[in-house]
C-alpha cells in the first residue's frame, strides 16, 4: 500500500495529529516548528540535527512528510472522533472487535485525545461512549428472527507498567492494584484473566469509573510532570447483544469489543530517564513494548511484500502490549493515532514519532 494509505482493508489506519501550543507555551514564547497541509497530506517540520530519518524527504533545516490524514492544530475533538472511532464503533454492533491507540512523545497530546481535558473538551472514550448508548438506547429488532435485540454493555481498564498488566478498577476502595496475566481460552482467543468487567448503562457512569481508575495509575511521584507517561492505559468497551425471542428466550448473538488506548510516551532512549535504578528499568520496559509494536510493524510490513508465500514470524509475544494488539493487527480493525507537539523544542521527538508513523502506514 502507498504511504499514508488509509483504505478498508488495510491492517493497520494511521492518522496524525498535530496539536497547538498551549497558553503556557505561548505566554513562554516557545517557537513552532510543524506546519500542515492538510488538504495536500503533507507536513513540514524544522529540525535541528542532520540526521536522515526514514521515511522523510530533507532539505535545507526541514523534513517533510506525506501522510493521506493529517489533522492540523485547531481540529475538534469530535473530527478526531469521526474518523478515527466512529466507524470502529459501527462495527462494533457488527459483533467485530476494534483498537485505537494514540502514540507519540510525551506532552504531544495522547491523553487529550483519549481522555480529554475536563467536561469541556470529552475525548475518543467520551465520544464513542455516547455513540454507543446513543445506538442501544433505540432498541430495534434482530430482522431476520424478528427478536427484539438487548444489549449489556461493561467496561474495562487496565495499565500496563514494567511489563506488569494492572487492573486500574479493580479495588477502589483499598487503592490495590492487582497483578494480572495475559492467558488463552479453549479456542485460542486472548483474554486478561480476571479482569475486571463493570456493567454500565450511562456516559456518567463510564466518566466517573475512568476517572477514579485514572487516579489509580501508576506515577513516578518524583515528577509530576510525567505523571502517567510511563505506563499504557489500555480502556475497553464490552458490547453483548442479545435476541429476545416470543418465549422469553435470551440469546447471545453477538459479542465484540473496542480498546482505546493512551500509550506511554515514545521518548527515545536514554533521554529523560535520569540515574536511579527504578528509572532506568521503567525506561527500559516502555521500550520494550514500544520498540517491540514498531518491530511487529515492521516485520507486518515485510511480509506484505514478500511475493514467495514464505512469510517471518511477527513478534507478538514479545511483549505484553503487542499480545494485546496481536488479533486487532491480524484482523485490520486497529487505528494509530500519532500524537505530534508543534514545537521547536520538541523536534527530535517530533521526527522520531513521524518515522514510526511512516513505517506504520505502509503496512
Ligand atoms: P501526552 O498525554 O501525550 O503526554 P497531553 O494530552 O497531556 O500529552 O497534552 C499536553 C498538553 O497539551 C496538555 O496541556 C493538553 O491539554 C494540551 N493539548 C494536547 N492536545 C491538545 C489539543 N488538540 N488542543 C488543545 N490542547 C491540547
Ligand atoms: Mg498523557
Amino acid at each position: 500500500s502507498s504511504p499514508g494509505g488509509v483504505s478498508e482493508g488495510e491492517p493497520l489506519r494511521v492518522v496524525l495529529r498535530v496539536r497547538p501550543s498551549t497558553d503556557e507555551e505561548k505566554l513562554r514564547g516557545e517557537e513552532e516548528a510543524v506546519s500542515v497541509d492538510s488538504a495536500a497530506g503533507r507536513l513540514r517540520l524544522k529540525c535541528r540535527d542532520r540526521i536522515h530519518h526514514k521515511g522523510s524527504v530533507r532539505e535545507r533545516g526541514e523534513a517533510q512528510f506525506q501522510f493521506s490524514t493529517i489533522f492540523g492544530p485547531s481540529s475538534s475533538q469530535r473530527d478526531i472522533f469521526e474518523t478515527t472511532t466512529l466507524p470502529l464503533v459501527e462495527k462494533l454492533f457488527k459483533g467485530k472487535d476494534g483498537l485505537v491507540f494514540a502514540y507519540g512523545a510525551t506532552n504531544a497530546g495522547k491523553t487529550y485525545t483519549t481522555q480529554g481535558r475536563g467536561n469541556m473538551r470529552p475525548g475518543l472514550i467520551h465520544h464513542a461512549c455516547q455513540k454507543i448508548f446513543d445506538t442501544t438506547s433505540r432498541t430495534g429488532t434482530d430482522s431476520p428472527s424478528n427478536a427484539k435485540l438487548e444489549h449489556e454493555v461493561n467496561i474495562s481498564l487496565m495499565e500496563i507498567y514494567n511489563e506488569k498488566c494492572y487492573d486500574l478498577l479493580g479495588d477502589n476502595e483499598t487503592k490495590k492494584i492487582v497483578t494480572l496475566r495475559i492467558k488463552e481460552d479453549a479456542r485460542g482467543s486472548l483474554f486478561v484473566d480476571g479482569l475486571k468487567k463493570q456493567v454500565v448503562k450511562s456516559v456518567e457512569q463510564v466518566t466517573h469509573a475512568l476517572s477514579q481508575g485514572m487516579k489509580l495509575r501508576r506515577v513516578a511521584e518524583t515528577d509530576s510532570n510525567e505523571r502517567s507517561s510511563r505506563s499504557h492505559a489500555i480502556f475497553t468497551f464490552y458490547l453483548d447483544q442479545f435476541a429476545v425471542h416470543a418465549e422469553g428466550v435470551t440469546e447471545l448473538v453477538k459479542s465484540s469489543s473496542l480498546s482505546i488506548v493512551d500509550l506511554a510516551g515514545a521518548e527515545r532512549a536514554g533521554r529523560k530517564q535520569g540515574c536511579d535504578r527504578e528509572k532506568i528499568r521503567e525506561t527500559s520496559h516502555i521500550n520494550k513494548s514500544l520498540m517491540n509494536l514498531a518491530r511487529c510493524l515492521e516485520v507486518l510490513k515485510e511480509n506484505q511484500r514478500r511475493q514467495d508465500g514464505k512469510k517471518h514470524l511477527v513478534p507478538y509475544r514479545q511483549s505484553r502490549l503487542t499480545r494485546l494488539f496481536q488479533p486487532s493487527l491480524e484482523t485490520g480493525s486497529a487505528v494509530m493515532i500519532a500524537n505530534i507537539s508543534p514545537l521547536l523544542r520538541d523536534s527530535d521527538e517530533t521526527i522520531h514519532a513521524l518515522s514510526c508513523a511512516a513505517l506504520a502506514c505502509q503496512v
